[in-house]
């Protein structure tokens, strides 16, 4: 595409996202930066470049989505795997199917990966085991993911190679589960105990990743996103390898996408010790923050709950990290300038999370920090005032509400506590700004549909649930653009259209400002602009004429 040249965007709905609500109808762009916006009269052509103006035709134009909790290296992998997801499959016999395919096409002995399965969806509504993938690969050792990633499932042959027998004790962060005659069922919980497998499995390589992660980049650009924070790059390994194949894609060039890397402590307790720090990089690719676990998922019953669960009175869920060693190792990243963002999905993870940043800030008292909470589903008004408080950004997975807000209301949490998850709207009334993310491959990566739902919080059986936790349009583009800038501090650089900012851009079938709430769903991305350079577009072609992305709307 022309970089050098000058382009010029008219006639069309620019979203700046900036402060100032002056109308704007155009813009212009030089290389890979915006050089104007405003009213058509404020924008104009260059006297010494060429200029190409595009006419929007009257389409909405916004900065590019942000993406700021996902795991796209995850994603990435997934696709060297079999696809155990609800996306083509609706019983364990479909599960069993889809990896016989998967074993025809293997040697004996050769490791089946797997991902996505979810027992409280599938018709069974029940947990695979090691009898099932015995059936189907008796010759090979099998490691199939829960949807959720907390979860995994392994054949006779894999525990055999792991040497998992009914006397193995319990790990340390991880359950084996048993039948009743104590001999391993299959399913393994958290990585403490899913790691005795895993660290046998020999790992992707740096080429491997480099093949799909481009697919999985281009999966991005067409729901409008410029921009992620990867959110667990280590969490199961391959941390040195994605780490390695980001670096090589930007230095050839083949990196469409501005990744701000979340890191899993061991690995960037190394980094750390090579002398890098957070946001150490370029405009592309960047180091961000170090991540941690406090809890698990609600919809595993790991998620630590204040009060018990609705369908378990017994059962509360567990913290992962002792306080006294949460607290440590918080401040001494806190103490170095490093962001950190830790996973919390119940209320007592929330609060050990908040006691920890709370501890560090006393001990060394900085401000600017902008540790993040990741999911942070079940926040109390007053963990919310402790956030806005302390600094603290909630990261809301708000498509909790819509994927599993049903079974909250009716299984897990009660109508009550289910009404209040992802508290959006209380977050704003007590001034405190969030992000939103699909945490992908966990829900399916599309900011529309997540801001969809943070503005109308209807479930799947299509249920309002906790309508006065719903915001308005543009409070939910904000956690997409300029809230999730804040969040990678890229604010200077990202987040809205204003001159000096990088052209990061998308155009979009409709205006999500002006639409009824109940069609932005339905609002297509036609366009991506990365730094200038189109790395997505859907507009129709006049037949013969060369397509020119960007020139015609
Ligand atoms: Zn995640």
């Amino acid at each position: 595409m022309g970089a050098m040249k000058q382009r010029i965007y008219r006639n069309g709905a620019i979203l700046t996202m900036a402060q100032s609500s002056q109308e704007a109808t155009a813009f212009s762009m030089f290389h890979d930066r915006f050089t104007a916006v405003g009213p058509e009269s404020d924008v104009v052509p260059s006297s010494d470049s060429d200029t190409e103006v595009v006419d929007l035709g009257g389409k909405a134009v916004m900065p590019g989505f942000i993406e700021s909790h996902n795991h796209m290296s995850v994603y990435a992998m997934n696709m060297l795997q079999a696809d155990c997801s609800l996306a083509g499959n609706r019983t364990i016999e479909d599960v069993k199917e889809t990896l016989r395919a998967m074993v025809s096409r293997t040697k004996p002995g050769d490791w089946i990966r797997g991902y996505g399965f979810d027992e409280t969806l599938i018709a069974d509504k029940r947990h695979l085991t090691r009898d099932d993938l015995d059936e189907v690969a008796p010759e090979n050792p099998v490691f199939i993911f829960h949807i959720t990633v907390h979860f995994c499932y392994v054949n006779s042959p894999a525990l055999a190679m792991a040497g998992i027998t009914k006397d193995t004790p319990q790990p340390e962060g991880g359950e084996i589960a048993t039948d009743d005659e104590g001999r391993p069922t299959g399913l393994l919980m958290e990585p403490g105990a899913m790691n005795l497998v895993g660290d046998i499995i020999p790992p992707y390589t740096v080429d491997q990743l480099k093949s799909v992660l481009p697919r999985a980049m281009e999966h991005f650009h067409s729901f409008g996103i410029t921009g992620i924070h990867d959110g667990g790059i280590g969490y199961f390994r391959h941390g040195r390898q994605i780490l390695q194949a980001y670096q090589e894609l930007e230095r050839e060039r083949s990196l469409s996408l501005r990744v701000y890397m979340t890191v899993v402590e061991e690995i960037y307790g190394t980094l750390f010790r090579e002398g890098m720090r957070g946001r150490f990089g370029s405009p592309l690719l960047r180091l961000g923050s170090v991540k941690l676990w406090q809890d698990g998922s609600i919809q595993g019953y790991t998620g630590a709950l204040k009060e018990p669960y609705y369908s378990r009175p017994d059962h509360l869920g567990e913290l992962l990290i002792p306080q006294e060693r949460l607290n440590e190792i918080v401040t001494k990243y806190h103490a170095a300038d490093c962001q950190v963002a830790i996973h919390a999905n119940g209320d007592r993870a929330i609060e050990s999370v908040l006691d920890a940043f709370e501890y560090a800030c006393h001990v060394c008292p900085r401000t600017d920090r902008r540790h993040m909470i990741i999911h942070c589903q079940t926040a109390s008004d007053e963990q919310i005032e402790r956030m806005k408080r302390l600094g603290i950004i909630p990261n809301y997975f708000v498509n909790h509400v819509y994927y599993w807000g049903d079974r909250h209301r009716d299984i897990f949490l009660g109508p009550e506590r289910a009404g209040r998850i992802d508290p959006l709207a209380s977050s704003l009334r007590r001034g405190l700004s969030f992000c939103l993310h699909s945490d992908l491959p966990v829900t399916p990566v599309d900011p529309m549909f997540s801001i969809h739902t943070a503005v109308n919080r209807m479930t799947s059986d299509g249920h309002v649930l906790g309508p006065e936790e719903r915001v308005s349009v543009l409070e939910a583009l904000k956690a997409y653009t300029v809230n999730a800038a804040y969040a990678g501090f890229d604010e200077d650089e990202r987040g809205t259209i204003e001159p000096g900012k990088l052209a990061d851009f998308i155009v979009l079938s409709k205006n999500p400002l002006t639409v009824p709430h109940e069609e932005i769903k339905d609002i297509e991305v036609l366009e991506t602009v990365v730094g200038g350079r189109t790395v997505y577009s859907r507009i129709p072609r006049i037949p013969g004429t060369p397509r020119i992305p960007g020139t015609q709307y």
